[in-house]
């Protein structure tokens, strides 16, 4: 039997306080004790192997909600570029990508994320190729399935098409990913289409999750059909023969009307939100995930993260692709929301404090992709996907309260060991699973096509 005790100066279970001088006690790949280190030795035989981490932190993965894992190759295309402009560059740029560029790709992001902290992921999908790179490196996933379509006559086709890629997508899935919908945004999905998926998801007992309420660009075309999202950008997909009656209201309650919204729906990358928008997410309990850095960056605003969380929603946190937000540190994400959110607030009593990023990053992720009962905190019963942190360098010492040490002073450098499953996939800077220095030389290559494609 497999059994491996961590210790670490804290241990962090998230669900409980913070345990100084802590230990966690893993078997078969699951949590089987958690606590001070003294009471944890004693469940331990001679036979256990313990992997002593000292002045540092132990803590649950952390869960990425939202991610373009095949978009790694784009990282800062969105730099200069705001958000319809950013778009059309993606959707231009990324069919050119051959399966093999895409697989590296989502490599290259399944590493960062891996050695940045994360163990799941909810990514999103083109052809399948994530599935087979978050696989390969032993993350979990939720990987959700892309579907974009305007013409509403499409119906049929797009449900066959999917059901096809959706089995292709679980044929070469790892056992620790799960299979998802998602129709990508109300400027790429029209109103009939999306219903028929939403059905589908039902019945087949699928999460569903899409773009929603991603800033004003989205919100005018829905409304008015205005915008470069009315124009242009449907005349690069070929769209411009299906006429888009513009709704006259936002979004969420076009949505609602066309019977999309419900509990298992998760809304992402959402930037703007007003009270009626607020009112529909509650009503019908829809997932909710934010991704300040990269709406903030886009120019496009960030989800009130206070008014959502006195709500009692399932509300997780995501980078969105590196393309927008340059890196998947959640650490980063964590800390930059968190500041965002009090410079806009003009005070420092703001209402969310370190811990309930912590929270969000981990309990709250779980939550949006219904695997609570599995991840998400560090508690007897539930699978060993944990962190170590380092505190032992100058900008952690000395740490005063450990969950402000954690999302004001970390970044991706100071990981020192991810794990899934109880099984380790990094550790003193070295992958165990794959082989970084091809995969970092590929993208590279790939990256200059695309600078010139740019340029
Ligand atoms: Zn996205």
């Amino acid at each position: 039997m497999s059994r491996i005790l961590l210790t670490a100066d804290w241990v962090l279970p998230v669900t409980s306080d913070p345990i100084l001088d802590g230990a966690v006690l893993v078997e078969e790949g699951t949590i089987k004790a958690v606590g001070p280190r003294e009471e944890v030795m004693r469940h331990v035989s001679d036979d256990v192997e313990i992997k002593e981490f000292g002045d540092a932190a132990l803590l649950p993965g952390l869960v990425n909600c939202h991610t373009h894992l095949e978009h790694s190759v784009m990282r800062g295309l969105a730099d200069t570029y705001p958000f319809v402009e950013w778009l059309m560059n993606l959707a231009r740029l990324s069919p050119e990508l051959s399966h093999e560029q895409r697989v590296n790709s989502a490599r290259l992001g399944a590493l960062e994320a891996i050695s940045s902290g994360t163990t799941t992921v909810a990514d999103v999908t083109r052809d399948g190729s994530s599935v087979e790179a978050i696989t390969e490196a032993g993350l979990r996933a939720v990987v959700f399935q892309e579907v974009r379509e305007m013409d509403p006559k499409a119906v049929d086709s797009v449900l066959s098409d999917v059901d096809k890629r959706l089995n292709h997508s679980r044929d070469i899935a790892g056992k620790n990913i799960e299979i998802a919908l998602f129709p990508d945004a109300p400027y790429a999905v029209a109103p009939q289409i999306y219903k028929a998926l939403s059905k589908y998801s039902r019945e087949s007992d699928l999460l569903m999750a899409t773009h929603l309420a991603t800033g004003s660009a989205e919100r005018e075309f829905v409304m008015y059909g205005s915008t470069r999202l009315g124009t242009d950008y449907r005349d690069m997909f070929g769209w411009g023969d299906h006429m888009w009656q513009p709704m006259g209201v936002p979004s969420l309650k076009y949505l609602e009307q066309w019977d999309v919204l419900d509990g298992k729906l998760i809304a992402m990358n959402v930037a703007r939100l007003s009270d009626q928008d607020l009112e529909l997410l509650m009503k019908y309990k829809v997932r909710v995930v934010a991704c300040c850095r990269a709406s903030a960056k886009l120019g496009a605003g960030f989800a009130p993260l206070g008014r959502l969380s006195r709500r009692d929603m399932r509300l997780g946190l995501g980078t969105e692709s590196v393309s927008a937000s340059n890196n998947m540190d959640m650490f980063d994400e964590m800390r930059i929301s968190l500041l965002l959110h009090r410079g806009a607030a003009e005070r420092v009593e703001f209402d969310l404090f370190a811990s309930d990023y912590l929270w969000m990053a981990t309990m709250g992720g779980a939550s949006v992709l219904g695997l609570d009962d599995k991840i998400g905190s560090l508690e007897p019963g539930k699978s060993a996907d944990i962190i170590a942190v380092d505190f032992s360098e100058s900008h952690q010492t000395p740490v005063r309260e450990v969950n402000s040490a954690l999302v004001y002073g970390t970044n991706e450098q100071d990981i020192m060991m991810s794990m899934v499953d109880g099984t380790v996939l990094f550790e003193n800077e070295l992958h165990m699973t794959m082989d970084e220095i091809p995969v970092i030389r590929a993208c590279d290559e790939v990256s200059r096509e695309i600078r010139n494609k740019l340029n």
